[in-house]
């Protein structure tokens, strides 16, 4: 049946989604045609073992061309087998640059015997919808596909270019060769953009209430370093003084120790100002010393107690893995470990290993970079973006406060700022701390906060695509 018929002679019906439920929700045609873009999506695997992305994007592009979008302005490439990325354009009259809208649809491993249901289907109670890539982010491309499609139906004139690209591999991209990177490598003009818009940050309840909105607008290199010291090995009973082990166990325990010079960058300052409205006494006073530029060493030091601060304040480097000897009744030929570093924006890789050498301060340890991370400078907090996702949030939840931020963990954006587009990760989706299972198990989202973020990113991308 033509959808479009289908659609408009039904503007007035309410659906809802299922029957189970006491309390149903009411969904409005357009909240439906999304509900049933997400299940499509959810229900199809796309992990790196089995799973089929391209698969995934071809089921986007029949949504896409039920909305208007002809098959020219639909591309997809696919540089692996199974492993599918779509760029989609709906074009604005080009008096500003277009903004891109970034969603990775593949998805973390998860084993049916591990989940109380069936991950690959998606599940659904009175709350929740319940499986592999519900949040992570199959929510947030479907999102972006049932807007670019609504924006489409209804004749939307706007300033710039909408730029959909739903992409592959991004869970796999310790070592990038698909997705968002390859896109820029092979098709940099399909998704050059002025900003754009990704996962990264999400927004945090507290006792089923939204109080934070989360805009991440950076986050720190993602690098690691090989440890690795040998000797002639011998048998165990004649001990020498050239053991690797000891070595190298008192390098780890020099870098347990050491700490990373504090940087903070004006990101940092605007999370503490913000995040300082949720708390009291000590920690609300050390949060507005540090947004206010006066923070003391014993400020940061009550400070980085907290793992998530400390990440914020400071550069790190932890020990992840070990490996030594050989034999219970050798002395060891060798010994090495991983040391895995997440940088400041504003930090360098040179800077950083030298300060690891003079800590670990041992000519006989080799130190080699693995991975060399990817500069990604923060975002600005410019007006435009700053202003909309601010006034949407007022709009939608009176009492949230959005709080840019800085994440510890990397995403598909750091392809983007390094290249100049400024990339923004908001969702208007809200979960408690308590419950984040993103790459975990029984990944579930509020369906409320899912109805609610795919009107906030509907909003968010209209107000945004006639400004300027
Ligand atoms: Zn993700």
């Amino acid at each position: 049946m033509n959808f479009t018929r289908l659609f408009f002679s039904c503007v007035l019906c309410l659906v809802a989604i299922h029957a189970r439920s006491q309390t149903p929700i009411q969904l409005a045609p357009e909240q439906q045609r999304f509900y049933s873009i997400y299940k499509e999506l959810v229900n199809i695997n796309t992990t790196n073992s089995v799973g089929d992305n391209t698969k995934a994007v071809l089921a986007m592009k029949k949504y896409l061309l039920e909305d208007g979008f002809t098959h020219e302005e639909i591309q997809i490439f696919e540089p692996f087998p199974k492993k599918g990325n779509l760029v989609v354009r709906l074009k604005g009259n080009g008096t500003q640059k277009p903004i891109l809208l970034l969603a990775h649809v593949d998805v973390v491993e998860a084993k049916r015997e591990d989940w109380k249901t069936d991950p690959f289907v998606l599940q659904e109670d009175d709350e929740y919808f319940t499986a592999r890539g519900a949040v992570d982010n199959k929510s947030m491309a479907a999102a972006f596909v049932s807007i670019v499609g609504q924006l489409k139906r209804e004749g939307f004139q706007a300033r710039r270019d909408l730029i959909v690209a739903l992409t592959s591999d991004e869970e796999m991209s310790s070592v990038p060769s698909n997705g968002a990177w390859w896109l820029l490598k092979n098709h940099p003009e399909l998704i050059k953009a002025e900003f754009g818009f990704n996962e990264g940050g999400n927004g945090q309840l507290r006792n089923g209430l939204p109080i934070i909105q989360r805009i991440q607008v950076a986050e720190k290199m993602n690098t690691s370093f090989k440890l690795e010291i040998t000797d002639v090995g011998g048998h165990s009973s004649l001990p020498t003084a050239n053991n690797p082990v000891y070595p190298l166990a008192a390098a780890l325990g020099g870098i347990s120790q050491y700490k990373f010079p504090v940087k903070i960058s004006e990101v940092t300052k605007a999370y503490f100002e913000q995040s300082a409205k949720f708390e009291s006494g000590q920690l609300k006073e050390d949060m507005l010393a540090v947004a206010r530029d006066v923070a003391t060493v014993e400020v940061l030091e009550r400070l980085s107690v907290s793992p998530l601060y400390n990440a914020m304040l400071r550069t790190t480097c932890v020990v992840t893995r070990m490996s030594a000897g050989h034999a219970n009744n050798a002395l060891p030929q060798s010994a090495s470990a991983t040391v895995n570093c997440r940088l400041l924006p504003q930090d360098n890789i040179q800077d950083i290993e030298v300060t690891l050498k003079n800590v670990i301060g041992n000519e006989r340890i080799q130190i080699t970079n693995l991975i060399q991370p990817m500069p990604s400078p923060a975002s600005p907090l410019r007006a435009d973006v700053m202003n909309a996702v601010t006034g949407i949030t007022k709009k939608m939840w009176p009492e949230v406060i959005v709080v840019p931020f800085m994440s510890a963990g990397g995403t598909d954006s750091r392809f983007m700022r390094n290249v100049g587009i400024q990339m923004y990760g908001v969702s208007g989706m809200f979960y408690e701390p308590s419950d984040l299972r993103m790459h975990g198990l029984n990944e579930r989202v509020l369906k409320k906060s899912l109805f609610e973020g795919r009107d906030f990113l509907y909003q968010l991308i209209q107000q945004l695509s006639v400004s300027g």
